[in-house]
């Protein structure tokens, strides 16, 4: 049975023009239908603890207070006394009466939105916070007690220099957070910049943006513990790992995915259908032993491979035994049970990717 809930907030008050994810215009008369649906979604469950609890989006701090204590009443009774409990929140919307409030809920974690450190570009990749708005929304998280704080940073932005990227990685260790989430940006078709032919960065200036990222958090000290995040004093994304080691997660909402007996899921991202009709999931055929090493070994903690023969009743090293053979030990190491990527081997994990791919 699952310990960890990705419960999907899907409203935005504006759009990102990066965004392809699910999201709709926040509609003050959505809310309380919604709100019923991911109750009734919630009972169908059969929950018994959660050990992580992760409010994503769309924006889950735009919900009015009013909104987010009802949603927060849905899932407190579940906690374990040891819990992760994150909430994303783009920072226009934070203010001090908000931080307190997610405190006094039991919040624990918050993972910021901020993505560039450039008004600028801010500007020019449809965000509507300012930089003020970041550094006030981190102390009012601070003052009213939640310091395991992450910050979403996006490179490869248009037009962006490896510079712009330096300076941005600047502002943020200035900030003293435990916990970034870098990405590139990708040029979505169903995004605004993907209708708008936006080119994507140029290959080897990306390749460069992520080696300047990856050596500049881990000289500040934070630890690379998977492709795109860095932790400070182990405050690793509890929720996360459930998802990189191949354990089951429920997902509530609409636009939500999860896992539930080994199987993955995909709720209807239409908002209509959900409504009326619930969740209405979509069992996805995977092939669920290759997609665990794949999710592990973004990870530096590597894949169990003990745990993966059993699970998956194959024989790893048998069947895997030509790409150990190409990639050990320069950028594959075994440390009995695991499979870990070296840092080179994290530069190039697509490519590796393809060739446990390829064996299947
Ligand atoms: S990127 Fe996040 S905040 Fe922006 S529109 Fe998409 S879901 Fe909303």
């Amino acid at each position: 049975m699952a310990d960890a809930c990705y419960v999907h907030v899907p409203f935005c008050r504006s759009i990102c023009y990066y965004c392809a994810f699910c999201r709709w215009i926040y509609d003050e008369n959505r809310i309380d239908p919604w709100l019923d649906q991911i109750q009734k979604e919630v009972h169908a469950k059969s929950i018994s603890h959660l050990k992580t609890l992760y409010f994503g989006g769309g924006t889950p701090n735009s919900l009015s207070e009013s909104s987010f204590i009802k949603l927060a009443s849905f899932f407190k009774p579940y906690l374990d006394n040891n819990y992760e409990w994150t909430v994303e929140c783009n920072p226009e919307y934070v203010t001090q009466e908000q931080a307190a409030l997610y405190q006094k809920l039991g919040v624990n974690r918050i993972s910021l939105g901020v993505q560039t450190f450039s008004n600028t570009k801010l500007q020019a990749i449809g965000r509507t916070h300012s930089i003020k708005q970041v550094t006030d929304a981190i102390s009012y998280f601070k003052k009213a007690g939640i310091h395991n704080i992450s910050i979403d940073l996006i490179y490869a932005l248009p037009n962006q220099t490896l510079e712009e990227v330096k300076e941005d990685l600047a502002h943020t260790f200035a900030l003293d957070v435990k916990h970034l989430s870098i990405y590139s940006l990708q040029i979505e078709e169903n995004s605004v910049f993907g209708k708008w032919h936006i080119l994507p960065c140029d290959e080897d200036l990306e390749a460069d943006m992520y080696e300047t990222v990856v050596s500049a958090c881990v000289e500040h000290g934070f630890e690379h513990y998977e492709i795109s995040s860095f932790a400070k004093e182990k405050a690793y994304s509890l929720h996360n790992l459930h998802y990189w080691s191949d354990q089951d997660f429920y997902g509530i909402g609409c636009g939500a995915s999860g896992k539930e007996n080994g199987l993955l899921y995909e709720n209807t991202k239409d908002m209509q259908t959900y409504l009326k009709e619930g969740p209405n999931p979509v069992y996805l055929e995977e092939d669920n032993a290759f997609d665990a090493i794949m999710m592990a070994l973004r990870t530096s903690f590597g894949l169990n491979v003990d745990q993966w023969q059993q699970k998956y009743q194959k024989d790893f090293h048998t069947i895997y035994q030509n790409v150990l053979r190409k990639y050990m030990p320069e950028y594959l190491v075994y440390e009995k049970p695991y499979l870990k990527p070296t840092p080179k081997g994290m530069e190039i994990l697509n490519t590796i990717l393809v060739d446990f791919l390829d064996v299947n």
